[in-house]
Formats: C-alpha cells, structure tokens, sequence
C-alpha cells in the first residue's frame, strides 16, 4: 500500500490522450524514479515469489511490457520472451487477432519460442480492458504453454480487463477506478 501511493504520486494523468476523453496514465515519471522503478520491479519478483510461481521465462508485449518484463526477467533469472506487433519479429511466428473497442489488433510470438509445457508468467504496464494480456494468454495457452499469472504496475478496475483474463490471475501493484 505504500508503495502503491508513491507509484500513484509518480503516475501523470493525461486527459484527452490518444484521443478526445480518454485518460492516459503516464507511467514516464515512474520509470524515470530510479528508487521507485527499482521497487516495483522488486515489488513483482516478490508477488512470484509469494504465488509459488516459478517460470521457465517472462512473457511481455511491445512495448511499455518490456520494461518491466527485462528487468523482472533479469530479477527472477529467467529468459524473456517479447510478443510484439504483427511483422515486427524475424522468424516463424503465431499470430492472434483480438477485439478492440472499434476494430481488431494483432500480436505474434516466435514459433519457437516456447515449446508446449513450459510455464511463464505475463508482465505488462497497465491493463485496460484485458485485450493486450488476453491474448498473449490465448496464444500461449494454445500452444500449450501454462500461464501462471500475469502482474501489472497499474489495473484500470473499471474496464473489466481482470474477468477477460481469467481464469489466469491478475496481480497489479496499483489501481485505478
Ligand atoms: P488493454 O489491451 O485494453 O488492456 O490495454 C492495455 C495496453 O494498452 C497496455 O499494453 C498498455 O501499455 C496500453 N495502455 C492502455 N491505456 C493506457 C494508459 O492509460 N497508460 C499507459 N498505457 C496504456
């Protein structure tokens, strides 16, 4: 909790960013806190650690996950595995398509980048509406991989993106209405 209240007084709000209405939660300053950074990161290693969680390797998106995701990858001494936009990575990839509130996006993992059974954890930035963390979920579980869980600097309770992502749980550090 009182990590959470230093992490909130280093979160900028942006109204009106990307778009008319939309309230942007700058994590900037946050990253740029070395202090505050360096315990966030420790702040999830720990929440693995709690949970029983020991995977095989860190799971992030493009492009704010992976600055949590290197870091806590280092931290729990595991490998990293980026998911990124489509046609972003070299080799053989698997792509899933997922719902966003006006049209689809898609995200794509190296085919070999897990083989079916290895176990990893998810780590972003900040979950909304759940889309992003869905569907790395999805494409992982249906390669065989186990999600364990997935943790977040920051959950925007409101969007319902916890109940998108479940059965696989959610632990995030800070919450937002
Ligand atoms: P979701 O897919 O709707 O859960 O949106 C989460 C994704 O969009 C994450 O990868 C975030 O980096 C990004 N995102 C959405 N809203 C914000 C925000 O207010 N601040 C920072 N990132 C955001």
């Amino acid at each position: 909790a009182e990590l959470a209240r230093r992490c909130r007084a280093l979160i900028r709000d942006i109204p009106d960013f990307p778009k008319p209405g939309i309230v942007f939660r700058d994590i900037t300053p946050l990253l740029g806190s070395g202090p505050v950074f360096g315990e966030v990161v420790d702040a999830l290693a720990a929440i693995c650690r709690r949970a029983g969680w020991r995977p095989d390797a860190v799971v992030c998106p493009e492009a704010r996950g992976f600055l949590f995701g290197a870091p806590l990858a280092y931290r729990l001494g595991v490998g990293l595995v980026p998911v990124r936009k489509p046609d972003k990575l070299p080799h053989e990839t698997r792509r899933i398509e997922y719902q966003l509130e006006y049209g689809s996006d898609a995200v794509e993992i190296h085919a070999d980048a897990l083989t079916p059974g290895r176990s990893v954890v998810l780590v972003d930035d900040l979950i909304a509406t759940g889309g992003t963390l869905g569907a790395c979920a999805t494409l992982l579980t249906e390669h065989g991989v186990e999600v364990l869980g997935a943790l977040c600097l920051v959950e925007l309770d409101g969007l319902g993106g916890r109940g998108r992502l479940a059965p696989v749980p959610l632990h995030s550090i800070v919450h937002y209405p």
